[in-house]
């Protein structure tokens, strides 16, 4: 296979969800795999709706999940291609202009699916005569322009579908130009879909109707068309869309609520496929498991709680020299005996904090009622610095020896007084962070 060139085609008009960050990933990561090239193409022919500033966060949250483009474009600046298309297309009599207004399209619909038809523009426009085109412009409309259809079986070979057939009889000719000169979304990804050399269009199936309009126009743009696949939707178990959760599920709060970006990335990718549901240390461990053919074709449900023990998961397999720079800008960083004696009873990086605190702050300390000469002798018997994991073993057996407790009569007091909670990382690992002198003076 030549170098697959592929494209995630943002609209940005709002902030991109677990989703959309899905289909960048199936993109970013075939690309990958097969060394090719990831355009990241703002879909912001909508000016109304686009603003710079989604923009800005999508690449932002791209650059989070590790999607890093190779080109990027932006509709909005490419008006001078599409209108070469479409003079193309218009000399070639694929493009008319038809007249009637929201309004009346609305009516003929309703009249069509009360008479049992199925609403399909009737193309009266095509039969318009000149007299009543000049009516119109006299009127002071202007024609919104569609591409006419050859009404004929579109098959591809899909990607992850397998062979798929739309037919285009079945279809309204699509407006592709405005009344007002804008274009929809239709033309202009086919016409930069050629013009970037685009090899693999890979996007949501709620596009699977659409491939078979755009083929049409590729071919009749004399364009190559490039390979398709279709994934499956996430959705939130509930049965809702994901854009409906927006809030929770976009990109931006998820990293705002302290998941890892690779946690985000793996759901993403693994949700509906047949595989089990891991997160994998980066996209490169994670870039098998995202083969297209191997993709579902139901609906991947997904349960927005698997990101905590998914995550969890995780941290407890980092690594310190991976999260170091991390835990210092939570001024968290104790070295990395403390992040491998807290790390398993984290749910997310940012709970490191809490047992930083922990090891440096004597406020913590809690010392349970009675308990004070058990204390104190317990303080007499600690070992002699340097500490490491054996220490708290030798020493509680030495306070077991003198002080003939055991189990937890023996432990729970060490540890509320030398933690302030009554469970924890093991205490054989969080005693040399918080060192002699913090625990002796927890202790007294
Ligand atoms: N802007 C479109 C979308 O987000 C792009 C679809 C495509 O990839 O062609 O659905």
């Amino acid at each position: 296979m030549t170098a697959p060139i592929v494209r995630f085609a943002p609209s940005p008009t709002g902030l991109i969800h677990i989703g959309n960050a899905r289909t960048a990933l199936l993109n970013f990561l075939h690309a990958e795999t097969h060394g090719g090239g990831f355009i990241l193409r703002y879909d912001d022919t909508d000016v109304e709706r686009s603003r710079r500033e989604f923009a800005d966060a999508i690449a932002e949250d791209l650059a989070w999940l590790g999607v890093t483009p190779t080109r990027v474009e932006r509709q909005s600046e490419r008006t001078g291609v599409y209108r070469a298309a479409v003079a193309k297309l218009k000399a070639m009599g694929r493009l008319y202009p038809a007249y009637e207004t929201p309004d009346e399209l609305e009516r003929r619909r309703r009249r069509q699916l009360a008479r049992g038809l199925p609403p399909i523009y009737d193309r009266a426009a095509l039969r318009l005569t000149p007299d009543e085109i000049a009516a119109f412009e006299a009127e002071g409309r202007r024609p919104h322009w569609r591409f006419k259809l050859d009404g004929r079986a579109v098959s591809w070979d899909d990607g992850v579908r397998g062979p798929q057939t739309v037919d285009t009889a079945s279809l309204s000719d699509p407006v592709l130009v405005r009344a007002d000169g804008s274009f929809l979304y239709t033309l202009p990804s086919v016409v930069d879909d050629i013009d970037m050399g685009v090899t693999d269009v890979i996007r949501g199936e709620d596009h699977v109707t659409n491939t078979g309009v755009q083929i049409e126009i590729f071919e009749a743009l004399g364009g190559p068309v490039p390979r398709f696949a279709h994934h499956n939707l996430l959705a939130a178990t509930t049965g809702e869309a994901l854009s409906k959760r927006l809030g929770s599920l976009s990109i931006r709060s998820l990293r705002e609520a302290g998941y890892e970006a690779m946690t985000v990335a793996s759901i993403a990718v693994l949700i509906g496929s047949s595989e089990e549901v891991h997160a994998y240390g980066s996209l490169a461990e994670l870039a098998p498991h995202a083969e297209l053919s191997a993709m579902s074709r139901s609906t991947a449900k997904f349960d927005p709680h698997e990101l905590d023990t998914i995550n969890a998961r995780l941290v407890h397999h980092l690594d310190y020299d991976a999260v170091r720079a991390r835990l210092a800008a939570l001024d968290a960083d104790l070295g990395e005996a403390f992040w491998l004696a807290v790390r398993d009873n984290l749910a997310k990086l940012a709970d490191a904090v809490e047992w930083a605190e922990v090891a440096r702050s004597d406020a913590v300390s809690v010392k349970a009622d009675g308990e004070g000469d058990f204390l104190a002798e317990a303080a007499r018997l600690l070992p002699e610095e340097p500490w490491d994991e054996t220490t708290w073993g030798t020493w509680t057996k030495a306070v077991q020896t003198a002080t003939g407790r055991k189990g937890k009569a023996l432990f729970l007091p060490l540890r509320l007084a030398l933690t302030g909670r009554d469970h924890g990382p093991e205490m054989k690992r969080l005693l040399p962070p918080i060192g002699r002198k913090a625990t002796s003076a927890r202790l007294s």
